[in-house]
């Protein structure tokens, strides 16, 4: 089967041909780890998982690496740290703070992801881990020309790279009002941009050849791809607003690091997400994180509402688009489950392939006899598990109750044996029970 993908370099939907069969690898920017992360956050983690699903399927599971890393050096990061250092009035070192703040945040953000069934990437290397990598490669680009230290900091000279701007194919104009560029006396041009900074005592920093100080957002990207993965890789990806200046940027550094060698065949962004017809801001008070909808929503919903939708096109996030897509699911699961290993149709995998069109492979599902059905199911990352747990929370509350008695007379005759296996039971089909002074309570079991 052929797969086919828009590249966002080439503005065209290209033939993928994989550099190594055998290794197919694919990057793409993950959290910035400092807050819950928003249903938009979502959009790329599912859209590449289900592009991870199909190239394992394609080219075997064990011949893709997939890599998304966490970004935990990053300014808003950093006042989060300091804020909680101050609050907390702890005599702790800063990168300790920050290590606390990206732990529990990355902790919540896999927890998401795992509900929404998205696989672990083959690696997920965090920024702070490659710092000595970063410092090297802005060595490298200093020896090659393509980057001056200036008090303090090293800037990429954007000048000396002849076809910067060759993703973003944005005017000189636009790229300066897109990178909201700082005008600095140590800059040998506005354009250029930091691949290191210096940091003050009291922030995240590292100690460098041009002093204490911590690398510029796009570099990190840059570091840890040559450090997974090496020079080249068959696909980037992110979110639509990552091509400029982050993705631009990344190529010019690797580029310029690496003799000109492509950093990426090809470049894949997915459309922004809106929330009921409005930007997601906290000040609209319609910042949806995806912790929230799942206390709601069965993970498998958020997933199917998401692929209703090609990945390349903009999308509202609605309640009624959600209900649609639970129903479809129930009508579904009715008549089938899905298949981890799934043989599939050809008109799904045909519609799959050509740019992940999911809404067309969904068209076919609808179609489709029970076993492709199970298949596409399966392949497009699917498991009834979840839907089974919150249907039976509609559905068995009383029959919940009248167990909890149960194993309360049970209790209170001594007879543990009865009270354990009611327990068991009930956890059996996913139900936790929560012994408290107020009595039992109980809860989905995620
Ligand atoms: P961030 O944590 O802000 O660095 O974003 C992580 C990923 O989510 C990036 O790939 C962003 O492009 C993507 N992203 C952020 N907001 C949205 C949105 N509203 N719709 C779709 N993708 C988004
Ligand atoms: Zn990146």
């Amino acid at each position: 089967m052929t797969i086919r993908l828009y590249n966002t370099l080439t503005r065209a939907k290209d033939v993928f041909t994989p550099i190594d069969p055998t290794n197919v690898r694919m990057y793409v920017c993950g959290p910035t780890v400092y807050d819950f992360a928003h249903i938009g956050n979502a959009r790329p983690a599912i859209v590449f998982d289900v592009l991870f699903r199909l190239l394992r399927y394609s080219y075997g599971p064990d011949h893709v690496t997939y890599v998304r890393n966490i970004t935990d050096i990053d300014d808003k990061i950093n006042a989060r740290a300091a804020e909680r250092a101050a609050k907390d009035g702890r005599n702790v070192p800063i990168l300790q703070v920050l290590r606390e703040i990206t732990e529990a945040t990355y902790g919540v953000y896999r927890e998401d992801v795992t509900a929404l069934n998205c696989l672990q990437p083959t690696y997920m290397p965090r920024a702070t881990e490659h710092v000595t990598q970063m410092i090297a490669m802005t060595q490298n680009l200093i020896v090659a020309g393509y980057a001056y230290a200036a008090e303090g900091h090293v800037l990429f000279r954007v000048k000396k790279k002849a076809d910067y701007g060759k993703l973003a194919r944005r005017s000189l104009d636009d790229m300066l009002a897109g990178a909201r560029i700082d005008v600095a006396p140590y800059k040998e041009d506005p354009m250029d941009f930091v691949l290191w900074k210096p940091s003050t005592p009291d922030q995240p920093g590292w100690d460098s050849p041009w002093g204490y100080g911590r690398p510029g957002w796009h570099l990190e990207c840059s570091a840890m791809i040559e450090a997974t993965m090496g020079e080249t890789i068959d696909i980037h990806g992110g979110g639509i607003d990552l091509v400029f200046p982050h993705h631009e940027n990344e190529i010019a550094q690797s580029e310029g690091a690496h003799h000109g060698h492509p950093l990426a065949n090809v470049w894949m962004h997915n459309g922004f997400l809106n929330v009921e017809g409005e930007k997601m801001s906290k000040s609209l008070g319609n910042f949806v994180t995806i912790n929230e909808l799942l206390k709601d929503w069965p993970g498998e919903v958020l997933r199917f509402n998401m692929l209703r939708t090609h990945y390349r096109q903009p999308m509202d996030w609605t309640v009624a688009g959600m209900s649609e897509s639970w129903k479809t699911l129930e009508k579904w699961y009715g008549v089938t489950e899905p298949l981890a290993n799934p043989k599939v149709g050809a008109a799904f995998l045909e519609a799959l392939s050509d740019d992940l069109n999911t809404p067309a492979a969904i068209a076919e599902l609808h179609k489709a006899g029970d076993d492709d059905l199970a298949g596409g199911l399966g392949l497009l990352g699917f498991s009834n598990v979840q839907l089974n747990l919150a249907a039976k929370k509609q559905v068995d509350e009383a029959a919940i109750a009248t167990a909890i008695e149960a194993r309360k007379a049970a209790r209170a005759r001594k007879d543990f044996k009865e009270s354990d296996r009611i327990r068991d039971d009930l956890l059996a089909q996913g139900i936790v029970l929560k012994d408290g002074p107020a009595g039992t309570t109980w809860e989905i079991k995620r």
